[in-house]
């Protein structure tokens, strides 16, 4: 098990990495990458579709009208974002606020995977459409999929998914808004769950021994945090 500052420095040279990220033509017209903020060591991470101008802009994931609509169903069950890791499917806002495409999706899905990786949730929400069809490798889509949780093997592990309308789809349809706040008020019933039973490992592998060292050189590279982003880990 990682401890909360190992985990921190991890994702910490993963951002370093994306924040020069070059893998898909949405660098081209991006600001800034977007690459997650929150708890490093939260038990419960979001996952939303891709930035919008407002996140471009601040560097952060759900500043605008759908992030206050999540910080208000954020707080009807006692948490907030310091609680929580906050990311999207991509790190780059696509122009015009576009639907990602699939070449983007599969060259910034590697940052997203890294990310639950390291971060380890019990639970994920995956907001609308594209992390939930992402993350469970499978077309269905949200509708008939909000609200009903899953035992998932992501990576190396098994995390509880649960899908979620989200929150932009909710800011102007009331029907969408009621089935959203009722999910999302089924949140802490997951968590109290406990992480699901793991898949087994095969035995001791000797060269995980090894894995220790090679950690520890992924240390920070020195230089200054580069954004506020990097603040709230
Ligand atoms: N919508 C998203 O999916 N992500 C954001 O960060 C903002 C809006």
């Amino acid at each position: 098990m990682r401890t909360a500052s190992e985990r921190r420095e991890l994702l910490k040279a993963v951002y370093e990495e994306a924040r020069g990220c070059t893998r898909c033509p949405l660098h081209q017209t991006r600001t800034t990458v977007v690459f997650g903020a929150g708890n490093a060591d939260a038990d419960l991470m979001f996952i939303g579709e891709a930035p919008g101008a407002n996140e471009d802009r601040m560097g952060l994931p759900f500043v605008g009208q759908a992030g206050k609509l999540l910080d208000k169903l954020l707080a009807e069950i006692g948490l907030d974002r310091g609680d929580v890791f906050v990311a999207n499917t991509l790190k780059c806002r696509p122009p015009d606020n576009r639907d990602p495409h699939p070449n983007e999706i599969e060259a910034c899905q590697d940052y997203l995977r890294r990310q639950v990786d390291l971060i380890e949730p019990t639970v994920i929400c995956t907001l609308g459409n594209f992390s939930t069809k992402l993350l469970r490798e499978d077309t269905t889509g949200i509708s008939r999929l909000h609200g009903r949780e899953e035992v998932r093997i992501i990576g190396p592990r098994a995390v509880r998914l649960y899908p979620l309308y989200h929150p932009a789809a909710a800011l102007y349809t009331p029907s969408t808004l009621e089935a959203l706040r009722a999910d999302f008020h089924r949140i802490p019933e997951l968590l109290a769950l406990g992480p699901p039973e793991q898949p087994q490992v095969l035995g001791d592998i000797p060269e995980l021994e090894d894995l220790g060292d090679e950690e520890e050189e992924l240390g920070p590279a020195g230089e200054p945090e580069p954004a506020a982003q990097l603040g709230l880990f």
